[in-house]
């Protein structure tokens, strides 16, 4: 395509996001009219306790491009994404963070090499201003585990932002799963996917909401979506300390064979105790992970549940109603 005769839906979830809705419309609309683009921005307020959702109501009801779809709830931020990519039934779909750490400068971009025919073009964070070192170690190090661990490829340094055909929007639309780790459903759904790099830049106003403990419970979503490697570990794990307890046993009768009676210290049992203990309920923990996420997958709940939606007319909707009456 030549000219900029498609559609394009912009995604963005947001939680607690007031002070960021009106400059975050400003910058992304003056740059998609400034390249004459037809767009959509799909707006979700995921369940924020702050006046976004206020904010956005103004915003929608002066621009009807401007479509919100208002969480019942917070359902975190992959759901919220996973529902804006229901309501887009643009050419194009670009998630995006509200919080302009994503540059909308950066769409133009993406749009050019997917005129080159790429089906997803994901920005690849070059550097990340305004993080902690902490932070960009931890997420570094995630990359390359579960990268290790998952058959397929899910881009290091890559965030949600990147650009998609409908074609795998739908694709992505029809996966059922509950648990939406999103980084490894782009990656798992294929394509044909190429990268562009870009500065992460700070947050413009308020701050993240991923703290170390949601990255923690996030990395290990992602890693028990896409991978049984934790649980083959276990049993490897298993293996070793058995094979190394049968190589203890054989000692232990040929020491008291040898040397006469031998009875064994207090402590090193205790060790032995204690460690088999740790490592016993590790791995039950370890499956028991899994095992709720079984749990969670069989009640089939959906998604998330629509309290209110603006800007959005029925056609736009072509899965199943979970707006509440
Ligand atoms: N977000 C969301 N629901 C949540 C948490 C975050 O929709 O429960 C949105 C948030 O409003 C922002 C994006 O997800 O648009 C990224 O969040 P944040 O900036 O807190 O994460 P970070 O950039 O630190 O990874
Ligand atoms: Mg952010």
């Amino acid at each position: 395509m030549t000219n900029n005769k498609f559609n394009i839906s912009i995604i963005v979830p947001m939680f607690n996001e007031g002070e960021n809705v009106n400059v975050f419309y400003e910058r992304m609309t003056n740059l998609l009219n400034s390249y004459d683009y037809n767009y959509t921005i799909i707006c979700i307020n995921d369940g924020s306790k702050d006046d976004t959702m206020e904010r956005l109501r103004i915003v929608a009801s002066q621009d009807k491009r401007v479509k919100v779809i208002n969480l019942s709830r917070n359902f975190g931020k992959e759901i919220a994404m996973s529902a804006g990519l229901r309501y887009s039934q643009s050419d194009i779909v670009i998630p995006i963070d509200a919080d302009l750490q994503d540059p909308p400068e950066v769409i133009p971009l993406l749009i050019e090499k997917w005129k080159e025919g790429y089906d997803v073009v994901y920005a690849t964070r070059l550097k990340r201003e305004g993080e902690t070192w902490f932070k960009k170690f931890t997420a570094h190090f995630f990359y390359r585990v579960i990268g290790k661990m998952t058959r397929f490829e899910i881009p290091a340094d890559t965030g949600d932002f990147r650009l998609m055909t409908k074609q795998v929007v739908e694709a992505l639309n029809k996966l059922p799963e509950q648990h939406r780790f999103m980084k490894g459903l782009f990656s798992w759904v294929g394509f044909k996917q190429t990268s562009i790099s870009y500065y992460r830049e700070p947050r413009y106003a308020g701050k993240s909401s991923f703290n170390y403990w949601k990255l923690w419970n996030f990395a290990i979503e992602g890693i028990t979506s896409f991978s049984f490697a934790p649980l083959q570990i276990a049993t490897y794990l298993g293996l070793v300390i058995a094979g190394l307890s049968l190589l203890y046993a054989i000692y232990l009768i040929v020491a008291t064979i040898t040397l006469g009676n031998a009875v064994a210290g207090y402590p090193s049992l205790m060790v032995a105790i204690l460690f088999f203990g740790g490592v016993q309920l590790m791995t039950l923990g370890l499956i028991g992970e899994y095992v709720g996420r079984i749990y969670n997958e069989s009640k089939r709940r959906p998604l998330y549940l629509v309290k209110e939606e603006i800007n959005v007319d029925n056609s736009q909707r072509s899965f199943e109603l979970t707006l509440l009456k």
